[in-house]
């Protein structure tokens, strides 16, 4: 077999959950909520069934659940987009983001990624043929030096991916960035893909300063996001791609033969819920509290952190507990403590090694009590 992807194994969520499981660890690793969604979600879900929307959903979507999107960007961001021809529904983020790399990336495009990077980028742009040209975040606190950023686009450079916020730093990007990225893009062609997963988890009262709110930005930009995060639902895999009409037109020709529809009981239930703003509104302040509580019981330990600005990510630094790289002490944090997390540097960072690790804090209570009492005792 020749393989498209021969440097590619599996993924780091695949392994590090394996692994908790196996050693009965307490795992923050892979970024899932541990509790349960609102009951009223799942209680539309199974009217939604009951009522009988148990076959194929329109090709883009449910056109009522297109609208709600619409309205709340409009809310949010103050951009229109028309919910026919510029939004539709995709299988979670992970598929609008594969969906827009294969629509428009072929043979030889360069896709600029900044590192570290969520990891289902780069293996989308290498199977469509295309080239990654990594840009490295600040190692101290992984913001973008938008001169060298500059010097790295070239005359091949088709597409830029930006993720805000940031997984796995945590960080949001200001929007003195989005101005500098509007600014270094003004008369080219390339086109942004925005990953704003996390758009509603942002810390501090920050604004998660969307593309969207850029005009010469939003033009060029492909946003996509995901209910599985706003909503606690990360197994429903459902998310929303939001583009101007002339780049959707182009999406939706990949999309119809990638999956064509997504579940349509889920996009019913979802068109409700989403109509009350509190429902993703409140998202910020139930994380802070965890973020805040995981970062409190943290104090005095031997482990290092800038707050996390947005995500349900916290970057730790190990760097006064031990000499090992990142893969390693995480492994043994499972072997010997029974506590999962995600090394950083397997997020396409060409093997740098910043002694960090990441850990998801979308967890009850008593599971953050007890990681943070592991982590006070090492
Ligand atoms: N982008 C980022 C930054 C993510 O963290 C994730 C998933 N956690 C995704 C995309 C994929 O989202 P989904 O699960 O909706 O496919
Ligand atoms: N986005 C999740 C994370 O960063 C993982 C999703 C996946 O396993 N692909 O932890």
């Amino acid at each position: 077999i020749i393989s498209k992807l021969p440097d590619v194994g599996t993924t780091i969520f695949t392994t590090m959950g394996q692994l908790a499981k196996a050693h009965n660890a307490i795992d923050l690793s892979q970024g899932f909520p541990n509790f349960e969604p609102d009951p009223e979600l799942l209680a539309l879900v199974a009217k939604a069934m009951r009522d009988g929307h148990n076959q194929y959903a329109p090709m883009g979507g449910l056109p009522v659940l297109r609208e709600v999107i619409a309205s709340k960007i409009k809310s949010l961001h103050q951009r229109t987009y028309d919910p026919e021809k510029e939004i539709t529904i995709t299988v979670g983020a992970s598929q609008a983001i594969f969906t827009a790399i294969t629509a428009f990336i072929g043979k030889g495009d360069e896709v600029i990624v900044f590192k570290p990077a969520y990891d289902c980028y780069e293996p989308a742009i290498a199977v469509n043929g295309g080239i990654p040209v990594g840009i490295q975040l600040n190692k101290a606190d992984y913001k973008i030096d938008w001169n060298h950023f500059r010097s790295k686009i070239t005359p091949k450079t088709k597409m830029i991916i930006i993720n805000t916020p940031h997984n796995p730093s945590g960080t949001i990007l200001a929007k003195e960035d989005m101005l500098e990225l509007q600014k270094s893009l003004a008369n080219t062609n390339i086109i942004v893909i925005s990953d704003e997963v996390y758009e509603h988890i942002v810390f501090d009262g920050h604004e998660h300063e969307s593309v969207s709110r850029f005009e010469d930005l939003a033009a060029r930009s492909i946003i996509c996001s995901s209910f599985g995060k706003t909503f606690h639902v990360t197994g429903w895999k459902v998310g929303y791609c939001v583009a101007p009409a002339a780049l959707m037109h182009e999406f939706r020709k990949t999309h119809q033969f990638n999956v064509f529809c997504v579940d349509h009981p889920i996009q019913h239930a979802l068109a409700t819920y989403l109509q009350q703003p509190q429902h993703y509104l409140s998202l910020n302040g139930f994380y802070q509290g965890k973020r805040d509580y995981f970062l409190n019981a943290l104090k005095g330990s031997q482990f290092t952190a800038i707050p996390a600005q947005g995500t349900y990510f916290q970057l730790l630094g190990f760097s006064n507990v031990s000499n090992e790289d990142d893969i390693t002490f995480a492994k043994r944090l499972i072997v010997e403590h029974q506590l999962a997390s995600i090394p950083i540097s397997v997020f396409n960072m060409n093997g740098q090694d910043h002694k960090v690790l990441r850990f998801c804090f979308a967890k009850t209570h008593d599971t953050l009590e007890r990681a943070t009492e592991i982590l006070q005792r090492i």
